[in-house]
Parts: structure tokens; sequence; C-alpha cells
């Protein structure tokens, strides 16, 4: 195999602690994890297996392809965010995994097909995914075997009045249902306090190093460091440019590393100029233009070698201020180009 010119190192330790954390803010309720899209980039396998061994016994993807490929780990518990579409049907009869039904219709459907334990999700404002007040009244629960009774927070990394309304509608629309356990939080759900967080939170973001919101900026740890090879060190005389449209003009007499990384592995255009990687702890700037397939960093006074390695700052919070990129799209932007280590 040819070794990959990207590493992205993946801090098993770190992970396991920001889920200990969340489940440990959740007070009493289960702490479940969000691995859809992959494990939000990290690797949706590695991912549950690790948590799995930590304890966590609810896992959550969106489709049932997801679901499909994380069949042979046997997950204690695994459901389906997106429900079942009629396509999906012969696959979830299988009983891989729990669909979380959204609609009337696929309530009806799963019904029908005699599907068994099945989740609910009911919409409570955010106008996404879910059953509302007038599906229930019209009964379209009836008869169903429901483990988790759920709903999702639109505005949860805000201060927003949004929150406790929504946590208001949910309590009252569950009241009508028969369900083994609530669900309201994800991350940033989770930092908003034990009113939030029934009998199950559903974390992604802040299990992956993700800050949602201040109060878990000193609890959650950076769980992905990608890391880039050295492809040429030059140097580049005051005066010069540097990459596509000569946006960096050299100051003074300057080296530079040519990185092996750039948009197309999800190190966003956004990093131009703004993003850095690290050596020893210090930060080397980007320079101009991040492009497909590279990035230039300043490596002036620094014993960086063609061939070298080095880390891309990835602090999550940090690198969204940088890039204007959100935390979610930075993780799950990380392309298949990476070595995932371990
Ligand atoms: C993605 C998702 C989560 C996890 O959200 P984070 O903000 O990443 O913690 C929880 N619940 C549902 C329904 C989701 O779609």
């Amino acid at each position: 195999m040819t070794a990959a010119p990207l590493r992205l190192r993946r801090d098993p330790q770190a992970l396991v602690a920001n889920w200990r954390s969340l489940a440990r803010l959740s007070g009493r309720a289960a702490c479940g994890a969000a691995i859809k899209a992959d494990g939000y980039g990290l690797g949706a396998a590695w991912v549950a297996t690790t948590l799995a061994a930590a304890g966590c016994r609810d896992f959550f993807v969106a489709t049932w392809a997801e679901a499909a490929a994380l069949a042979p780990l046997k997950l204690p518990g695994l459901s389906v965010l997106h429900g079942v579409r009629g396509e999906d049907m012969a696959t979830a009869l299988t009983g891989i995994a729990t669909p979380v039904l959204n609609t009337a219709a696929q309530a009806a459907r799963w019904k029908a097909a005699g599907g068994g334990t099945c989740d609910v999700m009911l919409d409570t404002g955010m106008n996404r995914l879910g059953l509302g007040a007038g599906d229930l009244t019209a009964g379209a629960l009836d008869g169903l075997n429901i483990d988790t009774l759920m709903s999702h927070l639109a505005s949860a990394d805000d201060d927003s009045p949004k929150n406790s309304d929504q946590r208001g509608r949910f309590v009252a629309m569950a009241e009508g249902v028969t369900a083994q356990r609530l669900s309201l939080a994800n991350s940033a759900g989770i930092a908003l306090g034990a009113d939030y967080a029934f009998d199950l939170t559903r974390p992604g973001l802040a299990l992956y190093g993700g800050v949602p919101r201040p109060e878990l900026a000193d609890t959650i740890r950076q769980v992905a460091f990608p890391q880039a090879q050295v492809l040429q060190r030059r140097h580049v005389s005051a005066g010069e440019t540097v990459g596509y449209n000569a946006t960096w003009t050299a100051p003074a007499d300057t080296d530079v590393a040519i990185l092996n990384i750039g948009y197309a592995d999800g190190y966003w255009r956004g990093f131009s100029g703004r993003g850095q990687a690290l050596h020893e702890r210090e930060a080397l700037p980007v320079l101009g233009r991040v492009s497909m397939d590279l990035t230039a960093v300043d490596v002036t006074g620094r014993q960086v070698a063609e061939g070298d390695w080095l880390d891309i700052d990835y602090d999550l919070p940090r690198a969204s201020a940088a890039s204007g990129m959100s935390q979610y799209e930075l993780l799950t932007g990380l392309g298949d180009r990476f070595e995932r280590l371990p």
C-alpha cells in the first residue's frame, strides 16, 4: 500500500474522556452518541467500538446504509434518525437497528409491517423532522411500541427563549404518548442543564472535541489531529509572492514549507492567510491561498525539512473562528485521503 501523505491522528482517550464528561453532565440520564456522517468524519466504527467499550449503549446514525456498515459490530443500541422510507423497509426489518419514526406515513408503514420496537421524533418547533401535535391527536402513534420518544433543539448553542419553549412543548406532547424513555439534548443541550437531560442525551459534536457552548470549554478535549507532510521547503525573497492570485507578498526573506493538504481534504479556503500549522507548539501561519491539495506555511527559523510531518492546528473553536466554517463542517469535511491513526 502506498503511504498516505496525510494523517488523521485520533485520540481514543480524549474521545472516552469527553463521553464520560458529557455522561456526568447528563446526571441520571444515559448518555448516547451521535455517530452519523461516519462519526463526524472520524470513523463511525472506531468511535462506536471505543465508546461501547467505555459503556455507551445508545448510538445514532442518519441512514440505513450507515447502520448496515456498522451491523457487524453488533452495537448494544443503534437507531436510524431518518426513520423508514419505503426503500428502507427490507433492511429495517432485518433488525440491525431501530428506526426513529418521523412522519405519520413512516409510523403507518412500520405498524403495517409489524416492525416491532421503534423510536419516535417529535417536532417541537425546529420544523425539521418529526411528528407534530396534530399527528398525535390523529392517533399516528397508537399501537406502536416506543422505546425512545425524542425531539431536537434548534438553538441549544444560543441563549434563546426557544430552548425552554421547545422543552415545554416536548413535555406537553410527551404526556399523551407511552414510551420507555424521553430524550431531547444534543451536545449543547446537555450544557443547558439537568432540565434538558430527561432519560437519554444524544451528544455528537462535543464527543469529537467541538465546543458548542462556553460552559463546555474547560471540559472538552481535542480528539482529531490532522497532520500533513512537507513536500518542499523553499526560500522566498522579500517582495516575492506565494500561491494562487499572489495574495501574500513576503515582507522579508521567508522560509516556506509546502504541505500536502488542501481544500479537497476539508482544509477549507477560509484558512487562507488565517490558519496555522504547529511545530513544537509554535504556530506556523498559513501564507496566501489554500489550494486544492497544497498549503504554504511560514517556517522561517524552524527546523522543518522536506518529508517532516506537521500538525495542523485543529482546535475546533479556534479553527472555526479562523476559517469561518462551523465546527461541524470542519469535522465532517475531513476527506478520505487521510490515513486514520490509530
Ligand atoms: C446530529 C444530531 C444529534 C447530535 O447533535 P450535536 O449537536 O452534534 O451534539 C442529536 N440528535 C439528533 C436528532 C441529531 O440529528
